[in-house]
């Protein structure tokens, strides 16, 4: 039912990671994908793998975020599906962090999407169609970490963003909605050590952790022109881990 052929879309971070499950997902589905990234040699090892284009980008810069965004258009005629995704999440406890280290989460994963997806709105109102999806978490909005405060401030504060940015847009026939991954195996996530993954895949109730492919299908859903009724709203996909289980005996 989902069928993307001959849609733009553009995936940021998606050289790597979720964003590359994203990127192959929705490719598999149709679309023509964009990759926007700072990660030159995978951004392009993925798109030739999509037939899809890599595109230098850098979210924390504005100019070139609109930069990017208007050549897309020029050059594809139109953006129909943007994910946003770029993110980092390096550790750090509370009283250990400083103002660069909380700043530099901020700027990536909040104050990035805001540039970007302002980009594409500015686009899709025009055009009278799109779907904005973003890459959240459950860390932040549901669930909480120790030494990811800075990073559950990000995730919240994009859903927060996405449910102003639905009301704004929902007469434009734009959606935007969030996905709210748990915890999938990418680099990102293996730099938090053998003993985090382990700990992970005992608490998980599958066992496993996520792939990003299991994202990439998230986004399938919120990017078809079918889901037009449904914006403002989040799919968690993390095995089951935020399920409260009932006590046992
Ligand atoms: P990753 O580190 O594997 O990939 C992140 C990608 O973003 C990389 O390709 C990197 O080059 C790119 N990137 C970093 N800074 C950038 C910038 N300034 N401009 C453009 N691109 C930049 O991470 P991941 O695990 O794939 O995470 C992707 C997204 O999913 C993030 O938003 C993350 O918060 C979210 N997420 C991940 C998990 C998980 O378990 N992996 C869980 C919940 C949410």
């Amino acid at each position: 039912m989902f069928d993307l052929t001959g849609q733009i879309a553009f995936v940021t971070g998606g050289a790597n990671g979720i964003g590359k499950g994203i990127v192959e997902a929705l490719s598999q589905a149709g679309a023509f994908v964009i990759i926007g990234d700072i990660d030159e040699e995978n951004g392009k090892k993925t798109a030739e793998k999509v037939n899809g284009q890599y595109v230098y980008l850098d979210v924390t810069n504005q100019a070139l975020c609109e930069k990017v965004v208007n050549q897309i258009v020029e050059e594809h005629g139109k953006l129909n599906i943007l994910c946003s995704n770029t993110g980092i999440f390096p550790q750090v406890m509370i009283e250990d962090m400083t103002e660069s280290d909380w700043n530099k989460t901020i700027d990536i994963n909040l104050k990035g999407m805001f540039f970007v997806v302002q980009q594409a709105l500015k686009v899709m109102k025009k055009q009278n169609y799109g779907r904005v999806i973003l890459t959240s978490s459950v860390t932040g909005p549901i669930t909480g970490y120790p030494g990811w405060a800075h990073y559950g401030a990000s995730k919240a504060g994009q859903l927060g963003f996405m449910r102003s940015a639905a009301l704004e847009y929902a007469k434009f026939g734009v959606t935007v909605n969030a996905i709210q991954p748990g915890n999938i195996l990418t680099e990102g996530l293996k730099a938090q050590g053998e003993a985090y993954l382990e700990g992970t895949r005992q608490i998980v109730p599958t066992h496993e952790l996520g792939e990003p492919i299991d994202i990439g299908y998230a986004a399938v859903f919120f990017g078809a022109k079918e889901t037009k009724y449904i914006t403002g709203q989040c799919i968690v996909v993390d095995g089951g881990q935020i399920l409260p289980e009932e006590p046992s005996g």
